[in-house]
């Protein structure tokens, strides 16, 4: 048994000090990336585990749960190619939202076996190489020790928030929220006033479904972005068969090659 309980053939041992799982190959991270790593590794046999520090699969589509979040790539291209993951799974929007991607994550950990493996809010503290060993030794929130041969960081390219210095915001007696950081529970802006900061992706996201909500939405823009309509479209299963999503999904990257893709 490891130290989490789990049953998965990683050998083990437990202290007073520290619970120490020895493994090949440890992967940070349970988003697209930490998720096929660590279903590749386990393919290739090494033992295998990861360690996420959210509360659920997914990655990014755990954090930013806030109204409005969606894909903005074209569904069908946003997902593992992997057929197990693919064939039993339909998307119901060209751009689906958050909520349906965390439904896909469940999906694919009951379909690659994944959860066995991975210790959630959990977060890696340190990881230093042993020469001696030639190991790393990584260690945890959770007083969780690994040796490891093989250290994978997964740990994402937009998953790290910036809050700006804004002077007195330690003083804001309102309630304030960045949308990488969301409450799991969500929050009612039902009849508010609202200011947000910023008019990139996630902003103009935000905007398009709290707007109808609120009471008084003011936007702070320093930097205008192009943006255009984001034509969404429900999805059905007989566009998704595998031969059509391959032909689709090679059309539109031919697209997306030359430049963004508009409409088809
Ligand atoms: C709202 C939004 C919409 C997006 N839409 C698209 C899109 O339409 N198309 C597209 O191509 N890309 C999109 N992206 C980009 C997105 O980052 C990638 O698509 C993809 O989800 C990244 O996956 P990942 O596995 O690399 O990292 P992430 O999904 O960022 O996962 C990294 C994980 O590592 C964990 N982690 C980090 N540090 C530690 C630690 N020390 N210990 C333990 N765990 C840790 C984090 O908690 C996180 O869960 C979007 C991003 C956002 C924020």
């Amino acid at each position: 048994m490891t130290a989490d309980g789990n049953s998965n053939g990683i050998g083990a041992e437990t202290n007073d000090s520290a619970k120490v799982q020895h493994v090949d190959a440890l992967v940070v991270g349970a988003g697209f990336g930490g998720l096929y790593c660590l279903h590749r590794l386990r393919k290739l046999g090494l033992s295998t585990k990861l360690f996420e520090a959210g509360g659920e699969l997914g990655g990014i589509w755990y954090w930013n749960c806030y109204p409005g979040a969606r894909v903005d790539s074209d569904a069908p291209s946003y997902q593992f190619f992997m057929e197990e993951t693919w064939k039993d799974w339909t998307w119901t929007e060209r751009y689906p939202d958050w909520k349906e991607l965390r439904r896909y994550f469940k999906h694919v950990d009951q379909k690659l076996d994944l959860s066995k493996d991975i210790s959630m809010a959990t977060r890696v503290m340190s990881a230093e190489w042993m020469p001696a060993e030639e190991r790393w030794t990584i260690k945890t929130d959770t007083g969780v020790v690994v040796p490891a041969k093989y250290f994978v960081t997964s740990t994402g390219y937009t998953a790290k928030k910036y809050i700006p210095d804004f002077k007195g915001l330690d003083k804001f007696k309102g309630v304030w929220h960045h949308t990488a950081a969301w409450p799991q529970e969500g929050i009612d802006m039902m009849g508010k006033r609202v200011g947000i900061i910023g008019t990139g992706a996630s902003g103009i996201q935000i905007i398009q479904e709290i707007g109808p909500q609120v009471k008084n939405l003011t936007i702070f823009q320093r930097t205008p972005n192009q943006a255009i309509a984001m034509q969404q479209e429900k999805l059905y299963a007989y566009e998704q068969n595998a031969e059509e999503l391959l032909c689709w999904s090679y059309g539109r990257a031919q697209r997306l090659l030359r430049g963004i893709s508009l409409q088809s």
